[in-house]
């Protein structure tokens, strides 16, 4: 399962950082789950409480924070939110966008004692 990889990673960045502010234990882990990541909310907190156990992460609470999409206009500038999943700017119409956010998963913070 992909979700499994990515809790692995994490769970390393999260020893890495704790490492390196000498933290002995991390509270809460907070990430940003981009719509177009593909990961499933609910399958990575199963599998974060599941990898979890005798990491720096024993005892800490997962928050998933969703990123929706954001686009921005290659022509006009113009960066916005599409309500749905689309690729059109909403202020000339032009498909020669970029996506801004919401593509990938990121760690936001930690925290930590
Ligand atoms: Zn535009």
């Amino acid at each position: 399962m992909h979700e499994y990889s990515i809790v692995q990673s994490l769970i390393e960045l999260c020893e890495e950082n704790a490492a390196v502010y000498k933290a002995v234990k991390i509270d809460k882990v907070i990430v940003k789950i981009g719509v177009l990541s593909g990961v499933e909310p609910d399958l990575l907190k199963i599998a974060f409480d599941a990898f979890k156990e005798k990491t720096i992460c024993n005892d800490a609470e997962l928050v998933i924070n969703i990123q929706q999409l954001i686009i921005q206009c290659n022509e006009c500038g113009l960066i916005s939110k599409p309500q749905k999943i689309r690729y059109i700017c909403k202020q000339c119409n032009s498909v020669n966008i970029k996506i801004v956010d919401g593509e990938e998963m990121y760690l936001m913070r930690l925290k930590m004692e």
